[in-house]
């Protein structure tokens, strides 16, 4: 059974009033082993389930006299799409209670507590809020910038629902699964963040993670620092093209007498990555340079660790590549 809130009635007549018959549809990884489900509820439109992977809303496919339905994510809001593409947030169905009943028990004393998630979970937030408050907590959700739909909403390149509300919180809260959301926080605004999953109503840390991940960009960097030669990644995708981005960082390359090519892609495979180069720098998805690493054949950094490396920039606290806006 599908396991996500999605008003696919609405879908289908925004679809039918824009005038099509046909829908491309394109699926996070996990939820593409609901694919049948899936189109039993567009029918009776024509379903055509995109095989490409599709990560969030800043990678969209248009296709010639069809629709096209990202389900998953929440549009961005300071991106100019081609044409109208309908964003359906799939909703999580869970209850938040059990797990923050386990936090207030662990008598943490953080008392003034920021609140960040996923879009999954957004129509989680104003409950766990009032949650806490009754339970004597104060409770804080930013708002985001233009790439940002909801506040309180965290994406993988953007922080700025929690970095908005860093003065006013000790800690903060991530509602949700996985630790790379998390650790962002942490590293944006230097404070601890707490890791509370609803399905298994486990409390986590990332704090040990934050230091592991630091001390691996260091290493990124002092290896960079030597490199002669550059890749400079630029994404095709629609909410990852930073090529104005690209083209400063091919400027700062050669103005140190070093050499830069660039590198126009849509998906980026590491193991296609067998260029000349000893290093690559990518302005598209931060994650790519992050999650990634291990699995390039060279290094590969942000453009603010290139700067770092060539003493463009000093080296205070980690700087995490996040995207505000594109071209
Ligand atoms: S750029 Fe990366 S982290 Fe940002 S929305 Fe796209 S896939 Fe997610």
């Amino acid at each position: 059974m599908f396991p996500y809130i999605v008003d696919f009635q609405r879908i289908k007549e925004k679809i039918r009033d824009l005038g099509f018959t046909k829908v491309l549809v394109q699926l996070p990884e996990g939820m593409k082993i609901y694919a049948w489900e899936i189109k039993a509820s567009l029918s009776p439109l024509e379903v055509f389930v995109s095989t490409k992977p599709c990560y969030g809303a800043c990678d969209i496919e248009v296709y010639n006299g069809m629709a096209t339905l990202q389900i998953g994510h929440s549009e961005i809001p300071n991106i100019n799409y081609p044409q109208e593409i309908i964003f359906a947030e799939a909703f999580a169905n869970v209850s938040f209670r059990e797990v923050l009943g386990k936090y207030i028990e662990m008598g943490k004393p953080y008392r003034r507590l920021g609140l960040v998630t996923s879009v999954q979970h957004i129509n989680a937030l104003q409950e766990v809020k009032e949650f806490l408050e009754d339970h004597g907590y104060e409770a804080f959700i930013g708002n985001g910038d233009g790439r940002i739909k909801y506040a309180g909403q965290i994406l993988g390149c953007n922080f700025s629902t929690a970095r908005n509300i860093a003065n006013n919180v000790d800690a903060y809260l991530f509602l949700g699964t996985g630790k790379f959301h998390a650790m962002g926080v942490e590293m944006v605004t230097g404070k601890k963040v707490f890791v509370l999953d609803p399905y298994s109503s486990q409390i986590s840390e990332v704090s040990e993670k934050v230091e592991h991940f630091i001390r691996q960009r260091y290493g990124a960097i002092a290896r960079v620092s030597e490199a002669k030669r550059f890749g400079i990644i630029v994404s095709k995708k629609i909410g990852q093209r930073r090529l104005r981005l690209a083209e400063h960082i091919k400027d700062v390359i050669e103005n140190t007498g070093r050499e830069s090519l660039f590198l126009l892609t849509e998906d980026i495979n590491p193991e296609e990555m067998y260029y000349d180069v000893d290093a690559y720098v990518n302005t598209a998805c931060p994650r790519v340079s992050y999650d990634d690493y291990m699995r390039f054949p060279k290094v590969i950094v942000t453009p603010i660790e290139l700067e770092i490396a060539l003493s463009m920039k000093k080296w205070e606290r980690f700087m995490f590549d996040e995207i505000v806006e594109v071209d």
